[in-house]
C-alpha cells in the first residue's frame, strides 16, 4: 500500500510539472498573441503614394553623365545615359579607342572607336558586281550577301552594284588629308572621316548605285526601287548606316548609299527597332 502512495507520489510530481511546463507554454503564446493584436497596423501604400515615391527616386549618375545633363538640360535622364554610353559627351576623336572585336559582324567604327593603321581584313574578295571604278573588295560574308542583294534586286527589276567598299587606311588618310589642304580641317572632317575611323576599312561596307546613275551618291535616294530596297536591306544582312535620323548618334551626316553587312539577325532587329548601330550595340550589350 505504502509503495503504491510512493508511486502515486512520483506520477503526482510528474504531473504538477507537465502542468507547469504547458502553463509557461501557454503564457508565452498568449503574450505573443497580445503583441500581434495590439501592434498598429501598417498601411501598403496607395497607387498615388507609389508614384510619388517614383518620382522622388533620383537616378544617380556618374560624374560624366551629371556634367552632361547639366550640359543639356532638354534630355531625358535616359538619353543622358545613353548617350554618354556612346561617348557622345566627349569631343569627337579627342579620346580614340582601338577597336577590339575585328572579327565581329557588329565591329563598331565611328570617331570614338578607330581601327588600327595597319588593319587589312584577310578574307577581302573580289565583288563581282562593281560599278564604275573597277572591281571593289569585301570581306568574304559580306560580299556573298551583297551579290544576293544584287540578285533580289535584279528580280525586282533594277541593277545594284557596288561603286566602292572596302578602303585601306593610307587611301582614307589621303582622302582625308587632300580635303583638309583644299578646304580646310573643319571642312574635311564633316565630309571624310579620319583615317582609322573610316567604316570602308572594315571590308563590311559598301556605297551603291542603283541603275548605274553616276549623277551623284545621293541619286540613289529618287530611285523608284529604293525604298524597296531599303525594306529588303534586312533579309540580307545589311542594314543602312547612317540614316537621316540618326546624326546625333553617328556623326555623320545622312548617307543614303552606304550599306553595312552585320548579318541577318542584328539587320532584322535594327530594323524592327529603327536603330542604328550605335544604339543596338548601347541596348544589346
Ligand atoms: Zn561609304
Amino acid at each position: 500500500m505504502a509503495k503504491s502512495k510512493r508511486k502515486l507520489t512520483v506520477f503526482g510530481k510528474v504531473l504538477i510539472t507537465m502542468i507547469g511546463i504547458l502553463f509557461l507554454v501557454l503564457c508565452v503564446l498568449l503574450s505573443q498573441l497580445v503583441i500581434q493584436l495590439t501592434k498598429p497596423e501598417e498601411k501598403a501604400p496607395s497607387e498615388q503614394e507609389k508614384v510619388a515615391q517614383e518620382e522622388t527616386k533620383e537616378i544617380e549618375f556618374s560624374d560624366r553623365e551629371k556634367a552632361y545633363a547639366d550640359a543639356h538640360p532638354e534630355l531625358s535622364e535616359e538619353e543622358v545615359i545613353k548617350r554618354v554610353a556612346m561617348n557622345l559627351d566627349q569631343e569627337p576623336y579627342s579620346n580614340l579607342q582601338e577597336v577590339q572585336d575585328l572579327d565581329s559582324d557588329l565591329l563598331l567604327v565611328n570617331k570614338y572607336y578607330s581601327l588600327p593603321s595597319d588593319y587589312e581584313p584577310a578574307d577581302l574578295v573580289p565583288v563581282s558586281s562593281s560599278g564604275e571604278n573597277g572591281t571593289v573588295m569585301m570581306r568574304q560574308k559580306a560580299a556573298a550577301a551583297f551579290e544576293e542583294l544584287v540578285q533580289a534586286s535584279a528580280q525586282q527589276g533594277f541593277i545594284l552594284n557596288a561603286c566602292s567598299a572596302y578602303r585601306s587606311y593610307s587611301y582614307q588618310e589621303g582622302l582625308y588629308n587632300n580635303g583638309v589642304v583644299n578646304y580646310g580641317q573643319d571642312y574635311a572632317d564633316a565630309y571624310w572621316t579620319r583615317p582609322g575611323s573610316s567604316e570602308h576599312q572594315t571590308g563590311l561596307s559598301v556605297d551603291i548605285r542603283m541603275d548605274n546613275d553616276l549623277s551623284d551618291l545621293d541619286a540613289v535616294r529618287s530611285h523608284p526601287q529604293y525604298d524597296w530596297l531599303l525594306e529588303h536591306l534586312a533579309d540580307y544582312g545589311f542594314i543602312l548606316r547612317y540614316p537621316d535620323d540618326k546624326q546625333d548618334y553617328t556623326l555623320i551626316a545622312p548617307e543614303s548609299w552606304h550599306l553595312r553587312y552585320v548579318g541577318k539577325e542584328a539587320a532584322q532587329e535594327m530594323a524592327d527597332q529603327n536603330w542604328c548601330l550605335e544604339e543596338y550595340i548601347f541596348y544589346k550589350k
